[in-house]
């Protein structure tokens, strides 16, 4: 099939072009105006919006609206309404006023809160994101147009992740810009972070899938002994793509052009049947709900392709989980990236100071900052010798690092290191120059080339808290130095000493080494870095005093919105392990324990219908086996009736910060201590009695 790719980009979207042809010049430049500088539009002007809105989308088959929000679950919410008015005589009107546009109340009491709503009221408001474009989707249910809101309590709230998202960019706008002036850049108007997230997940058979209670319930497999091959040959990582994904994946980019989503890259992952998507980098706004729309668009192709896509952090234990690669830069309306060194990044005044300042930002944020990539499924990833691990450091690359150095040191003059050849010893093959610079796997935080990468984020989670979080802690930053150079005497003298004085207190968060080393972990811990191996360690992170200074400062998180994220973020946990034990609990009472028993008797009873026909028949195999699986068999029962004990005990906890520790401390080692009998009885029963699909088949036969 032929795609006309720019013909097919971004047709789903109310996009500025479409809005410049649609609406009178007046109202247009009315909506533009707000849109760049804030403010509010008149009724008349959203009625006007409105209804050419209806019309685009009525045009493409649109039924129903929505209000498209991201409450505090981490996904998205949409309510559908038609666009009918009420029939008179068989006939009816579409109809999409600016109120409806602008304004909706969906009942905010059963979103989590985290106890804003117990002191305050159950109201909840979207109001119409205008930064960020409608679209329609297309979907089972019918042909959706979506407006982008905010959703916000009756006084004023956040209940979601959208608006701070937009109360820290405009943070980030106002702090670079002074920075900016003092440079002497009078041009810049707008400063806006730019996002760019790589996307991991994983596609398993739709028919193998429906048989696993586990991933049904988790997301992930709860059990499973691992497979004779997993990803020891790297065959898979940039291998050829099968068929089936291909075609999966085909679909999935022409679903996601239509939105306007710029999907560039694709291909195999580390892990069998593990894959990527990454798209070009756009506004960190429109990043965090392109990237909502790219995660539900890959499971709803997947079930066309009769697939399933697995967006979980660790799907399949013994092999590489998923995340995403948050790639962070700052520009100008003027096209300037803040974090561009330039070829001579030891003379670039500009760049170095805000270099200082990221490095700032990071050391004095890291437990913040790991806590905003603390989704439940990241347990397995960070600090889990795979992906980055749970210490936050920064990776710079030699060419940075030496400058720092030498800026530490106070270097006389500040050199750079010579960028190689690159000679591949075949003659045939032109010499090429390298960068000064490798890269390095294993850092968290990793600067490459213009941009920052963070890449601790869980591959199901938002990116909405790891941009707010960036963009915070870097505003602050910014504005701590914009407060002092605004009154240096000698701007160059001023700033050089800040740089050095910054860069020297917080280097030892630089890391260039092997994160994944057990030195690493000792060095880091002299260092008095934090090392946050779980969620529940990195939540206390989001409520210190540091932290709500930060936030009140500029605006982006009361002390209340932060309280009730950390209460939510502790509430999720002991959730989400709730489920998980429970679904342990009910396959092995129902799955595995039956089907061992099963195959024990079938056992047993070989063994006396075979010695009754020979006597003398040596049955050291059948009853060797027989032990070894009643012996499983005994263990799995003991470490079920623990795990339902412990259970019991820990949901009977009333503080929720208390149970999810306590789910962390004693649910989480008694469900291991059920996996680990179950797992082995999978490689001695006998595969026909075996009542689930395994990790050979789910990883090997998509
Ligand atoms: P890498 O190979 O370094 O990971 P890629 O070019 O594959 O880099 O880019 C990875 C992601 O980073 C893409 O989504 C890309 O659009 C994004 N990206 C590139 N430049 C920037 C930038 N200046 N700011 C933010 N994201 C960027
Ligand atoms: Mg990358």
């Amino acid at each position: 099939m032929r795609v006309n790719l720019s013909e097919m980009f971004g047709t789903n979207v109310f996009s500025l072009e479409v809005m410049r042809q649609r609406l009178p010049k007046k109202v247009y430049n009315e909506v533009v105006d707000v849109m760049n500088h804030g403010g509010n539009i008149s009724m008349a002007t959203a009625d006007i919006v409105a209804n050419a809105m209806k019309d685009w989308a009525v045009e493409k088959g649109a039924t129903h609206y929505t209000h498209w929000f991201q409450p505090l679950t981490g996904v998205t919410a949409e309510k559908h309404d038609s666009f009918l008015t009420a029939p008179q005589d068989s006939k009816t009107l579409l109809q999409l006023t600016g109120k409806q546009l602008i304004m909706g109340e969906p009942d905010a009491s059963s979103f989590p809160s985290g106890g804003l709503r117990d002191t305050h009221y159950a109201r909840g408001y979207t109001a119409w994101d205008m930064t960020s474009p409608a679209f329609v989707k297309e979907m089972s249910c019918g042909t959706i147009l979506c407006i982008p809101t905010i959703f916000v309590s009756y006084n004023g709230e956040a209940l979601d992740k959208k608006t701070p998202l937009l109360r820290s960019m405009e943070a980030i706008n106002t702090q670079a810009l002074r920075i900016l002036r003092l440079f002497g850049n009078t041009q810049a108007q707008k400063v806006t972070p730019q996002v760019g997230p790589e996307q991991e997940y994983f596609l398993v058979d739709r028919e193998k899938y429906l048989k696993r209670r586990d991933l049904i319930y988790t997301g992930r497999t709860l059990f499973g002994a691992p497979a004779p091959k997993g990803q020891e040959l790297d065959d898979q990582y940039f291998g050829v793509i099968r068929e089936r994904v291909g075609a999966f994946m085909a679909d999935l980019n022409e679903e996601l052009w239509k939105l306007g989503i710029p999907a560039t890259t694709q291909h195999n992952e580390v892990a069998p049947s593990q894959h990527e998507l990454a798209p070009i980098y756009t506004p960190c706004n429109l990043a965090v709900d392109q990237n909502q729309l790219t995660m539900e668009t890959m499971k709803r192709v997947a079930t066309r392709h009769n697939l399933v896509c697995l967006l979980h952090e660790k799907p399949y234990a013994g092999v590489n989980g998923s995340g995403k690669h948050n790639n962070w830069s700052i520009g100008t309306d003027t096209g300037e990236n803040l974090l561009d060194p330039g070829d001579t990044p030891n003379e670039n005044l500009q760049f170095l100071l805000v270099l200082a300042c990221i490095l700032r930002a990071v050391d004095r944020h890291a437990g913040l900052l790991r806590c905003s990539a603390s989704c439940v499924g990241n347990e397995h990833r960070l600090g889990a010798q795979e992906a980055p691990p749970a210490i936050i450091s920064i990776f710079l690359g030699d060419q940075l690092e030496h400058v720092v150095e030498q800026i530490v040191s106070n270097a006389d003059s500040i050199q750079l290191l010579a960028a190689g050849k690159l000679d591949s010893g075949v003659a045939s093959v032109p010499v090429i120059m390298k960068d000064a610079t490798d890269r390095n796997r294993t850092s968290p935080f990793a600067f490459t080339g213009n941009k920052f990468e963070f890449r601790m984020v869980g591959s199901s989670d938002t990116i909405a808290d790891a941009n707010i979080t960036l963009n915070a802690i870097v505003a602050q930053a910014l504005c701590e130095a914009a407060d002092i150079l605004e009154h240096a005497e000698d701007f160059n003298a001023a700033c050089t000493k800040l740089i050095h004085d910054w860069m020297t207190e917080h280097r030892r968060v630089i890391f260039n080494g092997n994160g994944y080393s057990d030195e690493w972990v000792a060095e880091a811990a002299r260092r008095g870095l934090p090392n946050l191996r779980s969620l529940v360690d990195a939540v206390p992170y989001l409520v210190t005093d540091q932290t709500v200074e930060l936030y009140e400062t500029f605006g982006i998180y009361t002390k209340s919105e932060l309280e009730a994220r950390a209460e939510i973020r502790y509430e999720t946990y002991a959730k989400v392990l709730r489920i998980e034990g429970k679904t342990m609990i009910h396959m092995a009472s129902k799955h595995y324990i039956p089907a061992a028993i099963t195959y024990t008797t079938r056992l047993g009873e070989s063994i006396s219908s075979v010695s009754a026909a020979c006597p003398g028949a040596d049955l050291s195999v059948q009853k060797g086996l027989l032990e070894r699986v009643s012996s499983c068999l005994a263990e799995a029962s003991a470490a079920l009736e623990q795990l339902k004990l412990l259970m019991a005990r820990v949901d009977a906890i009333e503080e929720m910060e208390d149970m999810a520790h306590a789910y962390h401390d004693a649910v989480v080692p008694a469900m291991t201590a059920l996996r680990i009998p179950v797992d082995e009885l999978e490689l001695l029963v006998d595969k026909d009695i075996w009542p689930v699909p395994t990790y050979g088949d789910l990883m090997f036969e998509v």
